[in-house]
């Protein structure tokens, strides 16, 4: 085995510290895993590695950051911060002085530099793997391809990936697999394919797996497809974990029904109900989960913000406090502080509904065609608890509440 010397100083990456490991470290965010997952398909005997792990190594739960969004997470797994230090804070926020809703999902907005970035700059191999690819060009910020030391692709534009831009090329070849389509498991079963060639391969000291949440939104914990995935995925656990590694596996968020009994959406349309109590034009609901891929979940997630001019925030919290299934509805000064939020990418106010209920602007602005399924989603504070599983037991500090963004300090300082 080609086993890691521990020498040097530690890491240091937004003022955390790392240790060097001595072997490959293996994160993998699995993208909507709601804990429940993974063990229904153990208890229908479908993920025997996972079984193992968990009984040998460790198996506890983490919390995710609010809004329980797949950017805001990944970005606080890869930088070890919450959003108001790395500043992504969802895909969307409202930029008054222009007056134009701005998407956040590109690398320039991203304020704070990546664990693996810092863990190149210090002389160690690095690769990254992620199912869609606004997502790597986001946690690929800072790395340098020229060098040798450093690969990052997704399974979306596999075919695409070049030596300048992701540090490797023919990767379809090298994964052995065809492009998989953009809405299917396949997207992310190829990255956990290519992270077992990675680390028999170009064996990264330091390599983070991120994948979609397509199946997650679909199929709940202990469904047919729902226990394909999971099966799929201990596959490969068992591949990453007899390649040597430490492994760690969290989530960005859980995931939840979100439907009537009749399987229509539950949603509160917030828009709709703030223009009806103060006029048309006086506030703009911002729905931060919105994104180019809507077809599995409509844009429509547990969290809203709400921009509106200082005099009218508290009429719009008793508007929002009054709507059944809202929870909270707090002005951003108190949502920045609770859930260390990036004062200047986020609304005036801050509304979070309830476990089985959705936050939507207007009926009309929400195309739910592609909504196959019942709708799943997440976002608010009932997906942030997240599992934390690791093939090596921890040792968790007296009192520590884990966060899912502590994944690399679980895998890098606190494996035993
Ligand atoms: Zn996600």
């Amino acid at each position: 085995m080609n086993m890691h010397v521990n020498v040097g100083a530690d890491v240091v990456a937004n003022g955390r510290s790392y240790r060097r490991p001595e072997q490959p470290v293996v994160v993998i965010c699995i993208d909507g895993s709601e804990p429940g997952y993974i063990e229904e398909a153990i208890a229908a005997g479908l993920a025997p590695n996972l079984d193992r792990l968990m009984k040998t190594g460790a198996n506890t739960t983490a919390l995710s950051v609010i809004p329980s969004f797949t950017n805001p997470n990944n970005l606080s797994i890869i930088t070890g911060r919450p959003p108001a230090v790395h500043g992504i804070a969802g895909n969307f926020f409202y930029d008054r002085e222009a007056g134009v809703e701005v998407m956040m999902n590109d690398a320039r907005f991203l304020r704070a530099p990546t664990i693996l970035a810092e863990f190149q700059k210090a002389g160690l191999k690095v690769a990254m793997v992620t199912a869609k690819d606004k997502l790597r060009t986001l946690l690929g910020k800072g790395l340098d391809f020229t060098s040798g030391t450093a690969i990052a692709f997704s399974s979306e534009k596999a075919d695409k990936a070049n030596l300048p831009e992701n540090g490797i090329e023919n990767v379809l070849e090298f994964v052995g697999k065809p492009l998989p389509e953009v809405y299917s498991a396949d997207l992310s079963e190829f990255v956990f394919a290519a992270g077992v060639k990675l680390l028999n391969g170009f064996r990264p000291d330091v390599m983070y797996l991120s994948t979609t949440d397509y199946v997650q939104h679909k199929a709940a914990p202990g469904s047919e497809v729902a226990n394909s995935f999971y099966a799929m995925f201990d596959g490969y656990v068992g591949q990453l974990d007899a390649a040597g590694c430490t492994l760690v596996m969290t989530a960005d968020h859980g995931m939840n029904d979100k439907h009537l009994p009749n399987g229509e959406p539950d949603v509160i349309y917030l828009q709709e109900i703030l223009d009806a109590a103060l006029g048309a034009g006086v506030t703009r609901v911002i729905l931060p989960i919105t994104d180019p891929y809507v077809a599995h979940h409509g844009a429509l997630g547990s969290f809203a913000t709400v921009y509106v001019d200082a005099d009218k925030v508290p009429a719009v919290i008793e508007i929002a406090k009054a709507i059944g299934g809202v929870t909270v509805a707090i002005p951003a000064e108190e949502a920045c502080e609770r859930f260390e939020l990036p004062a200047d990418r986020i609304g005036d106010v801050v509304v979070l509904c309830d476990r089985h209920k959705v936050l939507g602007t207007s009926a009309a602005k929400h195309d739910l065609s592609g909504l196959t399924e019942p709708l799943r989603s997440h976002g608010g504070l009932t997906e942030q608890t997240v599992p934390m599983i690791a093939n090596r037991a921890i040792e968790i500090p007296e009192g520590r509440t884990l966060r899912n963004f502590d994944v690399f300090d679980v895998a890098l300082n606190l494996v035993r």
